[in-house]
This record gives C-alpha cells, sequence and structure tokens, in this order.
C-alpha cells in the first residue's frame, strides 16, 4: 500500500512561491532556463518564477488569455490561447505562432490544456470558458456540439479523440502512453457530467474504451499530471487529490486557496508546482513526471 512517506519526502511541506495572479493557471516547468512559468488568466499575462534567485517577474503581458502549456520535445513551448481560441507556440527567442485554430470549418472554443503524446503529438481539451466567461477571454459562440478533445499532429493535422465529455479541461497520458486521463469541470451534482476524472485507452491517434476513474466532490477535478509510477495526480477545490491507476485515493494535500493546476518540475524533476487562485506554490515530492 502506498503511503504518504512514499510519495512526499519528511517534512515536506506546502510554500508559497509567488502571489497577486487573478486567477492563477497552466504551470510549466522549464528546464533550460530554471523558470517555472504560468498564466494569470484574467491578468491576461504569463508570469514566471526564477529558482536560483526566487525572483517572480511578468514574462510577457498582452498575451490574449494563456491557459495551460507543456513543452515540446525541441525545446518551444506549445499553449492554449482563449483569446485566440487556438494552441500556438512560443519559441525560446520569443516568437509566437499558431499551430491550430480550426476543426474543419469551426473555429476552436478555447483550448484549455494540452499534453504531448507518445508519438509526438499533442492532446489538448477544448471546452468553452475562454468563450463564455467574461474575465477569461472574449464572448463568442460555440462553432460545434460537445466540447472535445482534439489530438493534432503535423502528419495528420486535427482530429477528434474524445468527444463524450462535457467541460473536458486537464489531460495526461500515462507512463507507457496507454491510457490518457482527462478531467471534466462540468459542474453538474450526481452522477452526471462533471466532478470526475475519465480514463481512456489510446490506440496511436485513437481513443476508446472511456470510463470513471475517480470523482471529486468537494470542487472540479481541473489540471493534471502523472507520476513515473503511474499516480494520478489532480488539482480540485481546496487541495490536490493523488490516485492509484486503479482509482484509490492515496493521498491528500491541502492548499489555502483553490487550485487549478499542477505540474511536476524543479531542479531534480520532483518539485510539485501547484497555481491556486493568486498564488503558485511547492511541495516537495519523493516522484516525478511521467515524461516520454
Ligand atoms: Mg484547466
Amino acid at each position: 500500500m502506498t503511503t504518504e512517506t512514499d510519495l512526499l519526502p519528511h517534512g515536506s511541506a506546502v510554500e508559497r512561491l509567488a502571489t497577486g495572479a487573478t486567477w492563477a493557471e497552466g504551470p510549466l516547468w522549464i528546464p533550460d532556463e530554471g523558470v517555472l512559468r504560468w498564466s494569470d488568466i484574467p491578468g491576461n499575462r504569463i508570469m514566471r518564477w526564477d529558482a536560483a534567485t526566487s525572483d517572480v517577474s511578468v514574462h510577457r503581458s498582452d498575451v490574449e488569455f494563456t491557459n495551460g502549456r507543456m513543452l515540446d520535445r525541441d525545446g518551444s513551448v506549445v499553449q492554449c490561447s482563449h483569446g485566440r481560441r487556438r494552441l500556438e507556440r512560443e519559441m525560446p527567442d520569443g516568437a509566437v505562432t499558431e499551430i491550430v485554430s480550426h476543426w474543419g470549418e469551426h473555429q476552436l472554443n478555447s483550448p484549455n490544456d494540452v499534453a504531448l503524446a507518445p508519438d509526438g503529438s499533442y492532446w489538448f481539451t477544448d471546452p468553452d470558458y475562454g468563450i463564455t466567461q467574461p474575465r477569461e477571454g472574449h464572448p463568442g459562440i460555440r462553432e460545434y456540439g460537445a466540447c472535445h478533445v482534439f489530438r493534432w499532429s503535423d502528419a495528420d493535422g486535427l482530429t477528434s479523440v474524445i468527444d463524450d465529455m462535457d467541460r473536458p479541461n486537464g489531460i495526461a497520458f500515462s507512463p507507457d502512453g496507454g491510457t490518457v486521463y482527462v478531467t471534466d469541470t462540468a459542474t453538474a451534482a450526481g452522477d452526471g457530467p462533471g466532478h470526475w476524472i475519465r480514463a481512456y485507452d489510446v490506440h496511436g491517434s485513437e481513443a476508446s474504451g472511456g470510463r470513471l476513474l475517480a470523482t471529486i466532490d468537494e470542487g472540479v477535478p481541473d489540471g493534471i499530471a502523472v507520476d513515473v509510477e503511474g499516480r494520478v495526480w489532480s488539482s480540485a477545490g481546496d487541495g490536490i487529490h493523488v490516485f492509484s491507476p486503479e482509482g484509490a485515493e492515496l493521498l491528500f494535500i491541502p492548499v489555502s486557496e483553490v487550485v487549478a493546476n499542477l505540474c511536476f518540475g524543479g531542479p531534480d524533476g520532483t518539485d510539485l508546482f501547484i497555481t491556486a487562485t493568486t498564488s503558485l506554490y511547492r511541495i516537495r515530492t519523493s516522484t516525478r513526471e511521467a515524461r516520454f
């Protein structure tokens, strides 16, 4: 049985690294720079925390409401833009270019979070918060039906891989790449859509066999990360929930603000960074992220 001491070193505690955001999201550790980058969505800016100096600064302003992001294999950052309703790339030199903004003739809703698949493709969620929540983007209309999870690759373009969720949000792959986990931030009560983490079998460019991994009653599961042992770490409500690959809850880490997202990083990869409402937090763990 997994115990807290398997997941957190003795004396590990949540510490606040930065504050002053309005809704902090999209944390990403950038190893080449030794910085943690994250989004302040309503503040319409991207923030940065330097691990060497603990300095906090604005990385960029007027960024069209970026949300989640991931590191691509070439060192560029792939990020979701609510305002531009697209997936975009920021190069290490600061240049930002569009990756994809349309599914056929339909404009995307407002990409929320993105994960790198084993085959190098990008899988991202497309709920509608950036066009329905005035603080998080620009008012707009949904141009296609249910909010999908999409896969994008140079070779195949954009395809829908999951269409049976309500508001797909966080996304992460198992260490072997055979499973993708997606959170749903819909707020319906009871056993309807929302408050849950779903798991799907991944077969190359397709996903199937959707099933419930876990339900979280307090708050909605938003960001998600998977460690090298396949444990699923998700931010929801007042803290971080850790589940086994079978869905058993292993650990709960309380955080003093409502949490939105999380990522592993730091110099040895074992720091867990948490974006929670106004602040960026860190807790040291005994594991690290699964990465292909
Ligand atoms: Mg999110």
